[in-house]
């Protein structure tokens, strides 16, 4: 017997005519969701699952997710250039409606899969998977605008090749395991290292006594750096072997895509210590003479940008020398400065909104988790216990590999807390910080990550809403100087 389309919930705004076929995204009583087809293309997806209605029910796997795109273009992650763009890196996979909520309103470019593949293999997630979910999203919300797909923080070649392969168009080469702490190391090591590279005579032949104007025409701010003999040396030293591999990854990238149809990015944010303006100089430079190609460049900024909470720093120091980031940016190509762990930097997007305007990148991701976490926290305090009680318990394990300041002393046992308190304990930034880095523990656990899993499919439209409230906070004050035009 065929079922009647009545018996679903359909998402109204996925639904899409094609010739004689009719496209529609469904969720059954199980808050299990469906992909509807009627009409010829219902014979170019796998494993129907029942006929409804005048046509048929399908799941939503990886295949029926990419056959999709290549049936609706704008579904495909695209390459986005220089244009300025947000990223929404999406742990779950379940959050792309609630992001594309936030956005919609804003002239500002999504990355809606943005992971890197220590994440994804923290998670048990594929690139494949990484993609789907925001083929999915996109569905689900009718967005035909176009985003982008970054694979985050690549090292090996490997790497690149899977998140080539998956169908990710932005590239972030993160070559931080080449990066020398130059703090650590005594003055004769650094001169050392300097000789030991093959073409140091050229690199002080190219920098010595030169002087690099850099100006900001939307600024009108304007900095003359000049490069002394210790300058390039330990700009050299700390950068040179970074910029070898990402000349490396470009070419290989350019290879895999038979020419530039991607986004590029270098980034050095997961490093020990502050890039200075002369060394930004001196990695583009660089790049430029090798012609690579980049979208945007992600040094390792001044003060600290925690995981999940605000900026900690000086807040006029970041600006003076934003200025002259920027400057560097606008005079060798425009190319876009780009913000890791950028969520809930509130103090600082109206410093990036004023200097850099349309030449940011700004990339989020744990923040949509804690999003998830609320909802758990307000509809199933049950689920919520055991994600916290987890998180608690692995947080020293986990911290590990993040920069973060939280102390477990100052994270209240569960039952200290009034159950009604418990969405709004998520605005505490100790207990954000422990939950932000133990996903790990939480996602890829059996029973918890299952549970926590139905109750975001069930409660769908109060997680859209809380991304939505959440991230559009940041997209606020990051576009009110063009608004403000
Ligand atoms: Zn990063």
């Amino acid at each position: 017997m065929t079922a009647s389309l009545s018996r679903f919930y359909i998402y109204e705004k996925s639904e899409i005519s094609f010739g004689t076929s009719r496209f529609l995204l469904l969720k059954n009583s199980d808050n299990e969701k469906y992909l509807y087809v009627e009409g010829e293309k219902s014979d170019s997806f796998n494993d129907p699952a029942a006929k409804v209605a005048e046509g048929c029910i399908f799941p939503l796997t990886n295949e029926n997710a990419y056959q999709l795109a290549r049936i609706f273009p704008w579904l495909k992650p695209q390459k986005l250039g220089r244009k300025k763009a947000f990223g929404f890196g999406d742990r779950i996979g379940l959050a792309t409606p609630g992001h594309l909520k936030s956005i919609e309103k804003y002239d500002v470019k999504p990355v809606l899969a943005q992971q890197s593949i220590r994440e994804m293999d923290r998670v048990n997630r594929s690139p494949q998977d990484v993609v789907a979910s925001s083929i999915w999203g996109a569905f689900e919300r009718n967005y035909t605008e176009g985003f982008g797909a970054d694979a985050d923080h690549l090292k090996t070649e490997e790497d690149v090749k899977k998140s080539a392969a998956a169908g990710f168009r932005m590239f972030t080469c993160d070559p931080g395991a080449e990066v020398y702490n130059i703090s650590k190391l005594s003055e004769d090591e650094i001169l050392k290292i300097f000789n030991g590279i093959e073409c140091s005579d050229i690199l002080l032949d190219k920098y010595l006594d030169r002087s690099f104007l850099v100006k900001s025409d939307r600024t009108d701010d304007e900095f003359e750096l000049t490069f002394n003999r210790e300058d390039i040396i330990r700009s050299s030293v700390k950068y040179f072997y970074a910029v070898e591999k990402a000349i490396k990854m470009y070419f290989q990238l350019k290879k895999e895509f038979n020419g530039n149809n991607f986004d590029y990015e270098i980034s050095v944010d997961e490093t020990a210590s502050p890039t200075t303006p002369k060394e930004h100089l001196f990695i583009v430079r660089e790049l430029i003479d090798k012609e690579v190609e980049f979208e945007s460049i992600a040094p390792r900024f001044r003060g600290d940008f925690e995981k999940g909470i605000d900026y900690k720093g000086e807040i006029g120091e970041l600006k003076e020398n934003l200025k002259i980031h920027s400057a560097i940016a606008e005079s060798f190509g425009n190319y876009k400065l780009s913000f890791h762990s950028g969520s809930d930097k509130f103090s600082i997007y109206p410093l990036i909104s004023e200097i850099l305007a349309d030449r940011y990148h700004v990339k989020t991701s744990g923040t949509s988790y804690l999003e998830a976490v609320r909802v758990a926290a307000s509809k199933k305090p049950e689920i919520f216990k055991q994600i916290y009680d987890l998180s608690r318990i692995n947080f020293p394990e986990a911290r590990k590999s993040y920069n973060i300041s939280a102390q477990l002393e100052k994270v209240p046992e569960l039952s200290e807390i009034d159950a009604e308190d418990y969405p709004g304990c998520l605005d505490r930034d100790e207990i954000r910080q422990v939950l932000h880095v133990t996903y790990g523990s939480i996602l890829e656990g059996d029973e918890i990550s299952k549970a926590f899993y139905q109750c975001l499919q069930e409660y769908d439209s109060l997680h859209y809403n809380f991304l939505s409230e959440h991230l559009d906070k940041h997209l606020n004050l990051l576009e009110q100087q063009e608004r403000g035009k």
